[in-house]
């Protein structure tokens, strides 16, 4: 016989401690906020980049039975996480392409966690899913897309762009044995997560066409055309066009109008990867960059880019709606309490993930607090800077420049005096890393060691542009 009394309620007087007292709460609260205060408030005199020395070894122990302090967590925290390599909260990150950290997305992250909304199904949290589909709507919005548009919240660019290769490939009813004829057009420039997803998505074995690229590492679309045109009367089925809205490499935007163009009349799928590029649709000139997006099947944009979130965050947006969840909605049993109410998806119908962080309040919080127009302005602002780089490096003895920027990143190399060019530019992007204060990366275009930054996070000012253009001048005086 079990004594329950005995059993449960020494099983519960420690499983209780899972749920501590208001002020045990308050307290690992408020030194949570300390926490962020001390960092934010180092934030511009912190370095962007430190190598990591390996020295530290606070994470490696096992997980104590024990209870730890949280002064002691976030002493390990700071030291061990926030400390080496790159601080992606910086103004000074100027690498790859730079996410951000908007502090109320932190706020709406710990509301959505407290309260554990369940933003998947309609019928569990019909606000939380109705607020997703809001900022869906605003997204589609944004980027021109018509009433029958629907979309997803996601991890980020590369599961959505994934969402939206399943749901090409859905819509085109491509089976296994027409894969071998059913040929796919991108550029080289294209993201490595697009290759990806068309793996995961089992097209790894579709015919890839890459397109030649003009001076500007735009997509030749005459080109294009001819290619599409030569395959089907080879016998192959042409069925989709990767395009990029801000390539990551040099954000080049393929030139959206011409490509829709030849694939509507090709009856090829367009999908544009608009992960770095999609958010400067909300200032004017980046709606100038983007012509033609409108008229995509589906798109990607990440808000832990051009909307200065936290990563974390990514979106789908395709045409029809239908055709989304015709690719990822499911039925089972013990969810048929949650019927969608009057037709409308849930974001479950809508995405391959069923549980879900309710990511919308993340996203919710900033843009409402703020409003729109300094998202606006900070967009606009980014596009200057890289513009205003461009036009500086230029005119720095030695160096050379990439093409003007359709977006905010910048191409450029040092042509040193003599000796080996790859050499000394991998030498000045060591100076600019030992300097500390700015991040930047390379990559290789057209064959060649070539430096880039890409200038997107909020905090990013012209100071911050300023002081990388001192340490080139420094780096390669005399
Ligand atoms: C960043 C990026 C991706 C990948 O997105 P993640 O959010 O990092 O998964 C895809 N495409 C482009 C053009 C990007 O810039």
């Amino acid at each position: 016989m079990t004594d329950w009394d005995e059993k449960l309620g020494q099983l519960e007087s420690v499983s209780r401690s899972l749920e501590p007292g208001c002020d045990q709460r308050k307290d690992w609260i408020s030194r949570s906020i300390d926490y962020a205060e001390t960092f934010i408030d180092g934030l511009p005199d912190a370095r962007t980049y430190v190598r990591d020395l390996g020295q530290s070894s606070v994470l490696d122990g096992a997980i104590p039975e024990s209870p730890t302090p949280i002064s002691e967590l976030l002493d390990q925290l700071a030291e061990s996480v926030d400390g080496p390599g790159i601080n992606p909260a910086s103004g000074g990150h100027l690498g790859y392409i730079p996410g951000g950290g908007l502090v109320p997305s932190a706020l709406g992250d710990f509301l959505a966690d407290v309260a554990n909304r369940y933003s998947g199904v309609h019928f569990a949290s019909p606000g939380a899913a109705r607020m997703e589909r809001q900022l869906v709507r605003w997204m589609a919005d944004l980027a021109g897309l018509p009433a029958e548009a629907g979309g997803d919240l996601t991890s980020g660019g590369s599961t959505a762009n994934l969402s939206a290769i399943v749901t090409a490939r859905d819509a085109a009813g491509i089976r296994p044995a027409d894969i071998p004829r059913s040929t796919i057009y991108m550029s080289r420039q294209v993201h490595h997560c697009v290759d990806k997803a068309l793996r995961v998505a089992g097209l790894e074995e579709c015919p890839l066409r890459f397109v030649p690229m003009d001076q500007r590492h735009r997509m030749e679309a005459a080109v294009l055309e001819a290619m599409i045109i030569a395959d089907r009367e080879n016998g192959m089925q042409p069925w989709l066009v990767v395009a990029s809205a801000g390539t990551t490499d040099s954000g080049a935007v393929d030139p959206l109008l011409q490509i829709s163009s030849i694939c509507r009349k090709q009856a090829c799928w367009l999908h544009v990867d608009a992960a770095y590029g999609g958010f400067f649709l909300l200032c004017e000139e980046g709606r100038e960059a983007l012509p033609g997006l409108q008229h995509a099947d589906s798109i990607v944009m990440d808000p832990h880019k051009g909307l200065f979130l936290p990563y974390g965050s990514g979106a789908v947006l395709v045409r029809d709606e239908e055709l989304l969840a015709r690719a990822h909605r499911y039925q089972a049993d013990y969810m048929q309490d949650a019927q969608p109410p009057e037709g409308g998806y849930s974001p479950a119908d809508l995405s391959a993930e069923l549980s879900r962080p309710f990511r919308g309040l993340r996203l919710w919080l900033p843009l409402k607090l703020f409003g729109l127009e300094p998202f606006r302005a900070a967009l606009s602002e980014k596009l200057w800077l890289a513009r205003y780089f461009h036009e500086q490096v230029a005119q720095l003895p030695g160096f050379e420049v990439g093409p003007y920027p359709d977006l905010s990143v910048v191409t450029f190399r040092y042509n040193p005096p003599q000796g080996d060019a790859e050499q000394a530019n991998r030498k000045i992007l060591q100076a600019v890393h030992d300097d500390g204060r700015i991040f930047i990366s390379s990559t290789r275009l057209d064959g060649e060691f070539t430096l880039r930054v890409a200038i997107l996070h909020f905090r990013t000012h012209r100071r911050e542009v300023d002081y990388l253009l001192q340490i080139l001048v420094s780096e390669t005086a005399g």
